[in-house]
């Protein structure tokens, strides 16, 4: 028999709970499902008005409440969970049912999955979603993976629960087989790491070289929202930087404790990275720099070391300087996203993947972390272009970074000569000063290595694999 809900979800924690609220006020009939009842009760009681839920409180029940071909999303803890939820469902369910992941899985889990229960007739999507809570409950950002076939049956209720871009294009598209959703958020989640880190950088240099406090700085991030750094980021960096404690009247940042946590998206980024011979540095240093922020005992036994205290500007020179910091923030974000999408590139075809760049950028402009007024910009270079072999390679982008690059080198060189820590900064202007160099030291590199391995190298002026006999000279 099959049953009335259109949707299921199972996992009402914060995620769960507002992605089946999403669903119902759109029109949708919801069965609601969660391993503790009293969640899936809470659910029905709070927000039952909303629109139209089916409370399962087993399994079966569960399935029997949706009509067929069944979807049902899974909003679990990622990991060995998820597994358990899967294997407590497909044995209940039939042949071209669908289930969703909407966890943060790893990729490598989602092909995984999807190969075990495609041979049992099951469509598995690995979907990731961003945008937190409130995404989840008023439009999220969703990449989904999985066949065209379950994208056909799903990618209607999706568009519908998803952001909408400005352009109210939504913010879902199909992004290609197995793992390749999933592979896109963790590369979302790596931007996000190193936008957080990038932004950090910039207050830090706007408080200790320039002088200001945190009230001051969160109204020039403010402005420099209205302009080319228009993004959620920037905007709630204004929000946590004029927020005061209660408790004690200082501002919040300088009662939190300064040890940046993670859950572990920012570093699989950076794992696959090293696996794919992708280089994400500023990314890389954006996970590093949350590692250093974590050894208390390490920093407390540093805080000796030797080196300059930053120099506070006069007053009537920090202004210039704050405009400079944009400039240096602006182009290190753009390198930032250029290695992201480049990681794509090479996931994509590492696993025959086929993804659509314009369309990833697309559906990063509404409901999730990294929306950003410029990804409009980025949608539109790889619609011109989608073979670009990097986003440096358009032209605009190019042009900006041109007009950019003197105050971007003159901050990060104060900040090395006033011993202010500016790891994505100077990883980012280093990335791109290696693209554009006529000569690396590679070939150098290539020299010692055949000299203490017999490595061999290529020439610039023969084709060949050579190999010198080091020491015969002597
Ligand atoms: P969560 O804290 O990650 O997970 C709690 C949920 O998992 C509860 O419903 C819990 O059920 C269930 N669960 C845990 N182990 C289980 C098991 N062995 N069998 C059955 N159910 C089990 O919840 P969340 O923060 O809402 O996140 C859900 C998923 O979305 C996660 O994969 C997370 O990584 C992802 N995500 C989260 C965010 C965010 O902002 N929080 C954003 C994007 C994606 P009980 O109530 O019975 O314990």
């Amino acid at each position: 028999m099959s049953g009335t809900a259109q949707i299921g979800v199972t996992g009402l924690a914060v995620m769960g709970r507002n992605l089946a609220r999403n669903f119902a006020r759109n029109g949708y009939t919801v069965a609601v499902h969660n391993r503790t009842t009293a969640k899936t009760d809470a659910l029905v009681e709070e927000f039952g008005d909303e629109g139209a839920f089916v409370a399962a409180r087993t399994p079966e029940e569960f399935v029997a409440a949706l009509e067929r071909p069944r979807r049902l999303v899974i909003m679990v803890k990622a990991g060995e969970p998820t597994d358990a939820v899967i294997q407590e469902f497909a044995p209940l369910l039939d042949e071209g049912d669908v289930i969703i992941d909407g966890g943060n899985a790893h990729f490598e889990d989602t092909r995984r999955r999807e190969k075990e229960l495609r041979g049992r007739g099951i469509h598995f999507v690995g979907a990731g979603i961003s945008g937190g809570e409130e995404g989840a409950l008023n439009g999220p950002s969703i990449m989904p993976g999985g066949s065209a076939e379950s994208y056909a049956s799903l990618g209607p209720m999706l568009e519908k629960i998803a952001a909408k871009a400005k352009d109210g294009t939504p913010c879902t598209t199909h992004i290609g087989p197995d793992g390749a959703g999933h592979f896109v958020k963790m590369v979302h989640n790596g931007i996000e790491y190193a936008d957080m880190q990038l932004i950090g950088e910039a207050y830090q240099l706007l408080r200790d070289v320039a002088g200001y406090s945190p009230a001051q700085i969160a109204d020039i991030f403010r402005t420099w929202n209205t302009g080319r750094l228009d993004s959620y980021l920037i905007e709630i960096t204004a929000e946590v930087l004029s927020h005061v404690d209660a408790a004690t009247g200082k501002p919040f940042v300088d009662v939190v404790l300064d040890r940046a946590e993670q859950k572990g998206t920012g570093r699989w980024t950076v794992q696959i990275a090293l696996d794919l011979g992708v280089p994400v540095s500023g990314i890389a240093e954006a996970v590093f720099a949350r590692s250093v922020s974590g050894h208390a005992d390490l920093r407390d036994a540093s805080r000796h070391l030797a080196g300059p205290t930053a120099r506070k500007l006069r007053e009537d020179e920090a202004p210039a300087f704050a405009d400079q910091v944009e400039q240096a923030l602006y182009a290190s974000k753009i390198v930032a996203y250029t290695q992201g999408f480049h990681e794509i590139t090479a996931g994509s075809e590492q696993y025959d993947w086929d993804i659509d760049l314009g369309k990833v950028a697309a559906i990063w402009r509404g409901g999730c972390i990294i929306r950003a007024a410029f990804l409009d910009r980025i949608t539109s270079a790889y619609e011109a272009q989608p073979d670009m072999p990097s986003l440096l390679s358009d032209k605009s982008f190019a042009e900006e970074i041109a007009a950019a690059q003197d105050d971007w080198r003159t901050v990060i060189a104060t900040a090395v000569a006033q011993g202010v820590p500016t790891p994505a900064f100077a990883a980012t202007l280093a990335y791109y000063d290696s693209l554009r160099a006529e000569r690396l030291p590679a070939a150098l590199t290539q020299g010692q290595r055949d000299y203490f391995g017999a490595h061999t190298y290529h020439r610039t002026d023969r084709e060949g694999t050579f190999h010198t006999l080091w020491g015969d000279d002597k």
